[in-house]
């Protein structure tokens, strides 16, 4: 590229410069963004199946950047990852949710819980259990009604590591719940090993779920596997009436997706009624 001539060559070295500056941009913001008030959490219901009560709801995380957007995790995550960010961001999160939680608790929804994930960084940050534990505290909430969601390949990291933390946070009494399960490489004798109350089925397998296929025998044979260590399955990303059918029908106890509810704020979640923040 560089012998294209002068024109080819600078134009090559523009986008690059503006690629590299944007990512610096983007991580200063991030940087200001919790105390700008800038993070939002919106919240996607988790539904018995087929049209039973709502048993709870995950908590995912939006930047409303007044120079970059309204941005997606798939904007800032990796760059909050590798920066070290998430750590304040994932405190702010869980701290969050809990006061949110709490707020439904004082509405009169006593049985649900809200759902909060984890990243690997965060899983290994001394700091966890004790985060946890105080907003909890603060919030006056029972450990209960809060579920921590950790997918199969951070949990796999350092899998010894991430098993003395998630029983020292199962000890607390938090719910952990295995996000994207499936597409990681955990052994059975690991799962066997982790504290986890949860399954959630990928939603890669529910995309494509029709009877009589591939994904319909995975399935059935990850609620069975499920069953067997005593968890509760959830299916993600349902998204058609007739996936919702068959999932009901294999045995899926909970069911998550558009179909049945898209992210949204607190506030117009129905039956709800969101507690903005004291400040
Ligand atoms: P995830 O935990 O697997 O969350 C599910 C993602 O699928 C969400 O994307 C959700 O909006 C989307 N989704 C839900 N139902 C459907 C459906 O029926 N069809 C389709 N196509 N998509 C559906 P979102 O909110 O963009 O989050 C992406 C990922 O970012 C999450 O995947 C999670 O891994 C991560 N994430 C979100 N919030 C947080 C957070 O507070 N902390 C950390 N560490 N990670 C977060
Ligand atoms: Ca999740
Ligand atoms: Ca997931
Ligand atoms: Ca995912």
């Amino acid at each position: 590229a560089k012998k294209q001539g002068r024109n080819g060559y600078r134009f090559f070295e523009h986008n690059m410069n503006t690629d590299v500056h944007l990512q610096m941009q983007l991580q200063q913001d991030l940087r200001q963004a919790i105390h700008r008030n800038e993070l939002v959490l919106h919240y996607q219901p988790k539904l018995v199946a087929p049209d039973g009560p709502m048993t709870g709801l995950e908590a995912l995380l939006r930047w409303q950047s007044p120079k970059h957007g309204w941005l997606t995790p798939d904007r800032f995550l990796p760059l909050a990852e590798s920066s070290g960010l998430i750590v304040p961001i994932g405190n702010w999160v869980i701290n969050e949710a809990c006061r949110q939680m709490k707020a439904w608790y004082q509405q009169g929804h006593c049985d649900w819980s809200v759902a909060v994930n984890l990243s690997a960084v965060q899983l290994e940050h001394a700091s966890l259990v004790e985060v946890v534990r105080t907003a909890l505290a603060q919030h006056e909430l029972a450990p209960s009604h809060l579920v921590l969601e950790i997918t199969e390949s951070t949990a796999m990291r350092d899998a010894e590591a991430s098993l003395k933390v998630l029983n020292q946070l199962s000890a607390l009494g938090v719910s952990i719940s295995i996000d994207d399960f499936g597409t990681g490489y955990s052994s059975l004798l690991y799962l066997k090993r982790l504290p986890a109350n949860e399954l959630k089925i990928d939603r890669g397998f529910i995309t494509e779920l029709a009877q009589g296929n591939d994904d319909e025998a995975i399935i059935q044979a990850i609620i069975a596997l499920g069953k067997t260590l005593g968890m509760k399955i959830v299916a993600e990303g349902v998204e058609t009436p007739e996936q919702q059918e068959l999932l009901t029908r294999l045995g899926c106890n909970t069911l998550q997706g558009y179909l049945l509810g898209k992210p949204a704020p607190a506030d117009v979640l129905p039956g709800t009624t969101a507690q903005s923040s004291p400040d």
